[in-house]
């Protein structure tokens, strides 16, 4: 039996993202938490039918690394979906709160982003599409699940229709327009990492530069005016001329050929012109998980890169990635993962 809206109570406003508001809600009927989110979606009932059902496939996704789904329903101007309530929260929520997330848990989130994307890719043929940090949940049973992957076609379309398309942990390749791989996702997870491990997006300035930027940094570290921002037409058109030369085959699905090529202003505390930053991640070396403040193990290091080579055909794959020494000899255990998240929720 599946949710209805109507056995929900608003608790609280969890957040709101990219074409979405999420709240935590009481379910009168279970006696439980759940969480629900709305995504506003203006399309003809048709299309809207047709998102629901393709919301479905959510129902046969059961896996300890993918937050589970109890049901969506159209309301009003949005479709809701409602899930597991994370009790931790998202990772990015996590760091902000309470700084740099350790490097040995940063590893284990590293291998539930990675064995989630196995189960949907290898189980429902489903490529993630959007790992960052707000979508990776935590909960003080020590779980780290991901959530959020693109299994409607149609509420990709829809979204970006009426919003925007591409974020900043989008890898080279898709700024350039080739069609989405499992390889894009793990893009995203390398600079997800760097983010959780440094305590801020990889691509934006600390927020005390002068100190941090030594001479080794500032290379890899590329320096953007706060506020050369782009009109968003502009920035729209000149991403269009970059992405269309490279466009996607005859032989990608309907939603790859129209979905559009916004922009949107992820990864917060960034405030450089968005238009750079995409210029940025496809002409300049991939950032690496370095610190001058931090010495971070050497298996992490070769990890995040081999997350982001550049070249989505020597990028290692999830089964790769899992085989690496950063993640087989990993001594942090479920007692651990739960110990973090509780001290997290504490503060
Ligand atoms: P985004 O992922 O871009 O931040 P969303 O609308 O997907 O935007 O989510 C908004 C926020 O709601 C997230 O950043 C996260 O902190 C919170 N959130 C989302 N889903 C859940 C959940 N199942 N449990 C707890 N918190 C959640
Ligand atoms: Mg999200």
């Amino acid at each position: 039996e599946l949710v209805k809206n109507e056995d929900l109570e608003v608790l609280a406003d969890l957040g709101a993202g990219n074409g979405g508001t999420v709240t935590k809600v009481w379910n009168k009927k279970r006696n439980c938490i759940m969480a629900r989110k709305l995504i506003l979606v203006d399309a003809k009932p048709a299309i809207k039918k047709q998102i629901l059902r393709e919301l479905q496939i959510m129902n046969d996704c059961a896996s300890p690394y993918i937050v589970g789904y109890y049901g969506c329903f159209p309301i009003d101007v949005h479709v809701g979906i409602v899930m597991e309530y994370m009790d931790a929260g998202s990772l990015d929520y996590i760091y902000r709160h309470n700084g740099p997330v350790s490097i040995e848990i940063t590893g284990k989130v590293a291998e539930a982003v990675l064995r989630g994307l196995m189960y949907l890719y290898d189980v429902h043929r489903i490529i993630h599409r959007d790992i960052k940090p707000s979508n990776i949940l935590a909960n003080t049973a020590g779980e780290i699940k991901i959530c959020d992957f693109g299994v409607s076609g149609e509420l990709i379309n829809s979204i970006a229709n009426t919003f925007v398309g591409t974020s900043t942990y989008m890898s080279p390749e898709r700024i350039q327009g080739a069609a989405y791989t499992i390889k894009s996702d793990v893009w995203s997870l390398g600079i997800s990492l760097i983010e959780l491990a440094l305590g801020r997006f990889p691509f934006a300035e600390p927020p005390d530069s002068s100190s941090e930027a030594d001479a080794s940094d500032s290379e890899a570290q590329a320096t953007f005016d706060a506020n050369a921002t782009l009109p968003l037409a502009a920035q729209r058109a000149a991403l269009d001329l970059g992405g269309n030369s490279n466009g996607n085959g005859n032989n990608s699905p309907p939603h790859e050929r129209r979905r559009s090529r916004g922009v949107s202003l992820a990864g917060g505390g960034s405030t450089m012109s968005i238009l750079d930053l995409l210029q940025h991640i496809v002409n300049e070396p991939a950032p690496k998980l370095y610190s001058p403040r931090k010495d971070f193990p050497q298996e992490a290091v070769d990890f995040v890169e081999d997350c982001l080579s550049k070249d989505p055909a020597t990028r290692k794959s999830p089964q790769e990635l899992l085989k690496s020494s950063w993640i087989v000899d990993s001594k942090v255990t479920k007692a651990d993962l739960e110990k973090w998240t509780k001290s997290t929720v504490e503060e």
